[in-house]
C-alpha cells in the first residue's frame, strides 16, 4: 500500500525500532514511516542500515540511520543521546533486537553464549527502556512494545536459552507496564509466531510444509502481519491496552 493510503497515526512522532535493517524490525519501522513518523533505523552494521534509510527517503518518508550494537553500552547510549540532541523526545520505542547463538541441546550452551544471549535479548531491552525513559516522558502518548516470541510460552529444545530470555520479557513487560503508566507511558509486549525471516530460517527452510502443518492457520507469518499489529498497538487506538502480551501467531494456542 502507498504511504498516502495509510492512516497518518504517527505524524510528528519519533519512533526507534532496534534491529530494523531487515526482517520484522524493518517492516515495523517502514509502517511507522508510512503512517507519518520519523523512524530511526538501527542495527549493528552501517552497510545494512544505510540502504533502508535510502529506500524509505527515496519514497518521501522520514528516516535516519543509527548503527549501534544494542548490547554495547557506549554505542547504545550514544544512540539515545543522538535522539535527545536531534528530536528532544521519543514517542515509540521498540527494542526488537535478539540473537540465538546455540541451536541444539540446551545443556550444551556455553557460558559465553548464555551471557551474550541474555545481554542482547534481555539486558539491553531493560537498559534501553531505562535510558529512553526521560525522552519518552516528553513524547505524545508514548508507547513501548517489547518483542517476545511464541517460544516464550512453550520453550524449545533447540533454542532453549533464547526461549528463556523471551519468557523473561513477559515478566519485564508486566513490571514496566505498572511502573511507567504513572508517567503516561504504555508498555505492552508482542509475541510473534513463526515469521518467515532469516532469523527463523532453520525452523522452516527446506521443511516449510512440515512447519505449516503444525500451524492451525496453515501458513507461516509474514513481517507485515507483525507490522499490522504493531502499528495498532503503539498508537492511541490501543490506549486502553496496557501490560498485555499479544500473540500474533496464526492461532498458536500455548499460554503460560
Ligand atoms: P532478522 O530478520 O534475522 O533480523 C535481525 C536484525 O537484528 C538485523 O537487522 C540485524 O542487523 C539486527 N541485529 C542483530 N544483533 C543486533 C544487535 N546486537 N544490535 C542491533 N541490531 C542487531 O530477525 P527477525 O526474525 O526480524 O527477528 C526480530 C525480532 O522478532 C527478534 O526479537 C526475534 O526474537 C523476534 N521473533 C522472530 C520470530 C521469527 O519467526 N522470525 C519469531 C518470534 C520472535 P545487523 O546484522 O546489521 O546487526
Amino acid at each position: 500500500m502507498e504511504k498516502t493510503q495509510r492512516l497518518q497515526r504517527y505524524k510528528d512522532r519519533v519512533c526507534l525500532v532496534t534491529a530494523s535493517s531487515t526482517g520484522i524490525g524493518k517492516a515495523v519501522a517502514t509502517r511507522f514511516a508510512e503512517e507519518g513518523a520519523t523512524v530511526i533505523i538501527n542495527s549493528r552494521k552501517k552497510e545494512n542500515v544505510d540502504p533502508v534509510v535510502k529506500e524509505l527517503t527515496d519514497r518521501g518518508l522520514k528516516a535516519v540511520a543509527y548503527p549501534a550494537n544494542v548490547s554495547n553500552d557506549k554505542e547504545r547510549q550514544a544512540m539515545v543521546a543522538f535522539i535527545k540532541e536531534k528530536y528532544g523526545k521519543l514517542d515509540v520505542l521498540i527494542p526488537n533486537a535478539a540473537i540465538n547463538l546455540h541451536f541444539g541441546r540446551t545443556l550444551d550452551t556455553s557460558p559465553s553464549q548464555f551471557d551474550k544471549t541474555i545481554s542482547v535479548n534481555l539486558k539491553s531491552v531493560f537498559l534501553l527502556v531505562q535510558e529512553c525513559h526521560e525522552l519518552l516522558t516528553k513524547g505524545t502518548k508514548p508507547a513501548v512494545l517489547l518483542i517476545a516470541s511464541y517460544l516464550a510460552y512453550q520453550g524449545e529444545n533447540f533454542l532453549g536459552i533464547y526461549a528463556m530470555t523471551k519468557t523473561a520479557l513477559l515478566g519485564l513487560n508486566k513490571v514496566l507496564a505498572r511502573e511507567l503508566q504513572e508517567d503516561g507511558i504504555r508498555v505492552n509486549c508482542l509475541a510473534p509466531g513463526l515469521i518467515k525471516t532469516t532469523f527463523s530460517k532453520d525452523l522452516w527452510d527446506g521443511r516449510e510444509r512440515e512447519a505449516v502443518d503444525n500451524l492451525k492457520l496453515r501458513r507461516l507469518g509474514t513481517v507485515d502481519d507483525i507490522a499490522n499489529a504493531t502499528s495498532f498497538l503503539c498508537c492511541e487506538d490501543a490506549d486502553y491496552i496496557v501490560g498485555e502480551t499479544i500473540m500474533v501467531g496464526g492461532m498458536i494456542t500455548q499460554r503460560l
